[in-house]
């Protein structure tokens, strides 16, 4: 299996740290908003690799962070009048939601920065032993990034290029660098900010080491595979292998994998500049499976640009293997016998092993999910004039099985959402009622709980009750 490195700018053949199991980490998102699609691209790209690992046969090891303290986490919590842990909450709830509603599957683990502060303090204090770290006059720590030799390895930078770059950009508050390409570790609190004690000063941690610290915690030292988006290249990921391989000693990613943009008219799409889908609005108007294999429409490290065309044409794309599974389906319903393959379906049999060795082949090539699609899709047309009345059951349950698993690991969701019907609704909403007459409130709600469940949403008016889809 090859994957396109970053560190090295060639694609490699992967082979991980301990044979059979893989350590992965991947950057999460910032907590103070409903996701965009352009954060959902990380989250489908990195849920198909850890996929694709899993049926090779390895043991995958994912670890995923929520960013639960930041500026912007602050800023909401301020303008809401609330606690900031009440916007990270609300956030990751949310985000939970969404990341289920397209089949990306939870992290083994999940850490949010603010319950790892221990963690990063311990790990700043190796850096300032080491050398690699110092406090200034106010409290904050930097790290120097002079002391390590291979700062600007990820991202191909020069350090020198980068202290006169950097020394062009002036930032208040940060007089107290040695240079400045040297970046925040710890900052003293400001008025009415969340903080932490420390040796140093009452205060927060910065972003960089956050997952530095999560990663070791979680994952040890060593990991196979780092994710993200390509905007954390530099300085974000940069500053991280500063950071873990200072206090380590030892080299921290083998390899750093990094998709592109999301774009829209060909630019980024980005909360700053305002031109962004969030996914519960892509998820009123497509099923979320649709925006999955839109997404894996393209090979990951290539730009994507969102159109409504494309949506469409990925929900007919989408629509085209589920039919070819609810054939199969039918007709496996009818066989009650098995017969064996005949000499026919044995050629055929042959042909879809080509077609999955072909699947396979586009995936260990830097998870070319584009070309595996392909794939699949060879696979359903064959099925489709191939597989009829006549066949046996051996062969149709043969087909469904295959192109049920090769759509799996690609995370889309073979089976057909149930549709909700009125009448199921008005059924309950009658139970309801009843219920509330009779004054068993609690039977009352968990109807309530179970229609919203359905996606069905209850109004209590005063002409009755009345309910819509959500
Ligand atoms: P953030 O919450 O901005 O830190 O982003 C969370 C993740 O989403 C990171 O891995 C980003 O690189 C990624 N990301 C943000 N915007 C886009 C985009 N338009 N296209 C692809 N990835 C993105
Ligand atoms: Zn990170």
């Amino acid at each position: 299996m090859k994957i396109f490195n970053t560190l090295t700018g060639r694609k490699e053949e992967f082979i991980p740290l301990e044979p059979g199991k893989v350590k992965m980490y991947v950057c999460g998102p910032t907590v103070y908003n409903l996701i965009h699609i352009g954060n959902a691209r990380p989250m489908i790209v990195f849920d198909t690799v850890r996929r694709y690992l899993e049926y090779k046969g390895y043991e995958v090891n994912f670890v995923s962070n929520f960013t639960d303290v930041d500026d912007k986490i602050i800023k909401k919590a301020i303008e809401e009048g609330v606690d900031s842990g009440v916007i990270s909450e609300r956030y990751i709830r949310e985000c939970k939601e969404d990341m289920a509603a397209m089949n990306v599957r939870p992290a083994t683990v999940h850490p949010k920065a603010t319950e790892e502060i221990d963690a990063m303090i311990s790990l700043i204090d190796t850096l300032i032993e080491k050398g690699h770290a110092y406090r200034a006059e106010d409290g904050t720590v930097y790290f120097r990034t002079e002391s390590f030799r291979d700062y600007g390895k990820l991202s191909h930078k020069n350090l020198d290029e980068l202290q006169s770059g950097f020394r062009e950009i002036k930032v208040t508050g940060e007089e107290g660098k040695e240079n400045p390409s040297d970046f925040v570790l710890w900052k003293p609190k400001k008025e009415g900010e969340p903080y932490w004690e420390s040796p140093w000063c009452e205060g927060r941690p910065g972003w960089h080491i956050e997952c530095s610290a999560m990663s070791k915690r979680y994952l040890g030292e060593q990991i196979d595979i780092h994710g993200g988006g390509e905007d954390l290249i530099f300085p974000h990921h940069e500053n991280e292998i500063a950071q873990s391989e200072a206090a380590s000693g030892k080299e921290f990613a083998k390899y750093w994998m990094h998709n592109g943009f999301l774009n829209i008219d060909n630019k980024k799409m980005s909360k700053s500049l305002g031109n962004f889908f969030t996914v519960r609005e892509i998820g009123e108007k497509f099923d979320l499976q649709v925006l999955r294999f839109f997404m894996l429409s393209a090979h990951y490290r290539s730009p994507l640009n969102f159109s409504a065309e494309l949506m469409e044409s990925s929900k007919n794309g989408l629509e085209r293997i589920l039919n070819g599974l609810d054939k199969l389906r039918e007709l496996e319903g009818k066989k009650t016998e098995d017969s064996g393959l005949t000499e026919e379906e044995k050629n055929w049999v042959e042909e879809a092993h080509g077609l999955t060795a072909k699947y396979e082949a586009a995936m260990e090539d830097d998870f070319n999910t584009a070309d595996g699609l392909s794939a699949v899709f060879e696979l359903v047309k064959l099925s489709n004039s191939t597989a009829g009345e006549s066949s046996s059951r051996e062969y149709i349950g043969y087909m469904k099985k295959n192109i049920e698993t090769l759509c799996q690991v690609l995370g889309l969701v073979t089976e057909r959402k149930a549709e909700v019907l009125d009448e199921q609704v008005e059924a309950l909403i009658v139970d309801r009622q009843k219920a509330r007459k009779e004054k068993n409130f609690a039977l009352a709600d968990e109807i309530r709980q179970k229609l919203l469940d359905m996606g069905i949403i209850l109004e209590d008016t005063r002409e009755g009750v009345k309910w819509k889809r959500a």
